[in-house]
């Protein structure tokens, strides 16, 4: 058995080097939080299972500098059709070309084994983050100031014991370390398979189109997403009684696609049926163990929402970790994690949820007017962009995401800043109130862009987080003042600003 000297000691163990883990163990060692990554595999799940992502993800992706490596290699989405079994348009949902107010676009098209090795290679290079892969976590038990946690190391076929301040499991919707949180799951009732495949097309084949496309065929729904290169995506309702495993053989697979798709014109990459779920965990943490990604909820595909929402607990949890770890911030800040981001992946997943019943529908055509109605008596589509639940924040817009403006000189923001916490005003509001050295200030005169996004939230002068959600909003110096300080009194307590 280890001696209790040589029990190494990490600040953070993530479990599972997933999107969601991986994206976390980037912003931990953004942070200079000794971190730890276990994976049970060898490599990243190599076929396709994301498709989609949306702006505030690529936003993310820009924090941990991995951005502009991936953009080459993905698509930005023209939009999403409805259509009947006869292949008339029941809802046309186009997505804009340009960029949105937060720098990116908003619907992009993905392969998701191409995101992860991107993640993991560049991991590589964060100094104070260790990635192990082959070992398998079995064990978390917090113990006062620690937990311990033991794992398999299988290339040396041992058992390992670490030790952390907090252990995150982003392990996937079976996860160990929600098992040790012992918490139950909401569930919002959609429990349905689905077939899943993915071609590798030889040739040109123009007439599937660049648009995702629901069937809204009562007799079988099904989607088709139109991928990077020459990746294409079908997923297939399995009707009740239908057999799993024979639909999901090639001879049943190439029956089901022969109205699209002939074998000589594409390669099967996969097929396999999921049972998309729509669960969420009652408790995202008991005291140091906390989990995030699938290992907190799941969602059926339809709104291309699974790994976001993931990626959106990474962004939430990982600069509060870091500011408890650093002893800036009491580790009641970690409290408001699960209270700012359930209602947020709640909204999502009951938004998937009611389309896929749309979907569904025997009268789809009516359903989605009904649902979502248009002022021409059509239906129509719209992003949905949820805010946080309560949490950290104050006043009527915390908890919405900010943009991103741009510099004067055309750089975005959050290059410029960095994720620290900042003050976004204009520049006469800002001039005299004195900020602590934690906090930065952008003003209208740097960056004139951020004078319309000021005006879209009614404002003039906003706090961000280092996630980019508002903190809170003010319209005078002394507001602003009084902003600073409910910040440094619940976040930067190490520090006594002097304030104006
Ligand atoms: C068909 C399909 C289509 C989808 N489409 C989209 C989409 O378009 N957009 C979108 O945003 N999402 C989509 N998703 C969802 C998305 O793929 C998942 O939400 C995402 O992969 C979850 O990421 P994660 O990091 O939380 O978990 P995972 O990717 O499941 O990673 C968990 C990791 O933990 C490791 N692990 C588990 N247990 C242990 C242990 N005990 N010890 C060590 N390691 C462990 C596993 O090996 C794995 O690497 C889709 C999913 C499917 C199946």
């Amino acid at each position: 058995m280890a001696g209790q000297n040589s029990v190494e000691d990490f600040d953070v163990v993530v479990v599972g080097l997933g999107p969601a883990g991986a994206t976390l163990a980037h912003l931990l060692g953004l942070q200079g939080v000794r971190t730890l990554v276990l994976d049970r595999e060898a490599q990243a799940y190599h076929l396709p299972r994301a498709v989609h992502f949306d702006d505030e993800i690529m936003r993310v992706f820009q924090w941990i500098g991995i951005a502009d490596e991936l953009e080459p290699k993905l698509r930005i989405n023209i939009g999403m059709r409805f259509v009947d079994p006869d292949g008339a348009i029941l809802l046309d949902w186009p997505r804009p070309q340009e960029r949105s107010a937060l720098g990116w676009h908003p619907s992009y098209r993905v392969h998701q084994p191409d995101l992860e090795e991107l993640l993991r290679e560049t991991l590589q290079a964060r100094d104070t983050v260790t990635v192990r892969a082959r070992c398998e976590a079995f064990l978390v038990e917090e113990a006062g100031d620690h937990v311990a946690l033991r794992y398999e190391d299988m290339a040396a076929g041992k058992v390992v014991r670490v030790r952390a301040r907090y252990v995150v499991g982003c392990d996937g919707a079976r996860s160990l370390v929600r098992r040790f949180i012992e918490t139950g799951m909401e569930d919002y009732g959609f429990h349905e398979r689905w077939l899943v495949v993915d071609v590798l097309l030889k040739g040109d084949k123009p007439e599937l189109g660049d648009h995702s496309i629901q069937y809204c065929n009562p007799a079988r729904p099904a989607t088709y997403v139109r991928g990077p290169l020459n990746r294409r995506r079908w997923e297939i309702t399995v009707l009740p009684g239908e057999d799993s495993r024979k639909i999901a053989t090639e001879p049943e697979v190439w029956k089901l696609l022969a109205k699209w798709l002939s074998p000589d014109e594409a390669d099967l990459e996969r097929a396999a049926v999921y049972t998309f779920h729509s669960l969420i965990a009652r408790d995202w943490r008991r005291g140091r163990l906390i989990v995030a990604g699938d290992a907190a909820h799941q969602t059926p595909p339809f709104m291309g929402q699974g790994m976001c929402a993931g990626i959106r607990d990474a962004a939430n949890i990982g600069w509060k970790l870091a500011e408890v770890i650093h002893g800036r911030a009491d580790d009641a800040l970690l409290d408001t994690y699960q209270s700012e981001r359930h209602p947020n992946a709640r909204e999502f997943i009951t938004t998937a949820v009611r389309l896929g019943r749309l979907i569904n529908a025997a009268d789809s055509e009516g359903a989605l007017r009904a649902a979502m109605p248009a002022a021409d008596g059509t239906a129509s589509m719209k992003s949905i962009y949820p805010p946080l639940g309560p949490g950290l924040g104050t006043g009527n817009h915390a908890g919405r995401m900010f943009g991103q403006p741009a510099m004067a000189d055309g750089r975005r923001m959050d290059d410029v800043v960095g994720h620290r916490f900042v003050v976004v005003a204009e520049a006469e509001l800002a001039h005299d109130v004195r900020l602590p050295d934690e906090v930065a200030l952008v003003t209208t005169r740097e960056t004139p862009d951020a004078a319309g996004q000021l005006a879209a939230f009614g404002v003039r002068a906003v706090l961000l987080r280092p996630d980019r959600y508002v903190f809170g909003t003010a319209d005078t110096g002394a507001e602003l003042s009084a902003l600073v300080g409910r910040l440094t009194s619940k976040v930067l307590k190490q520090q006594t600003p002097e304030m104006a």
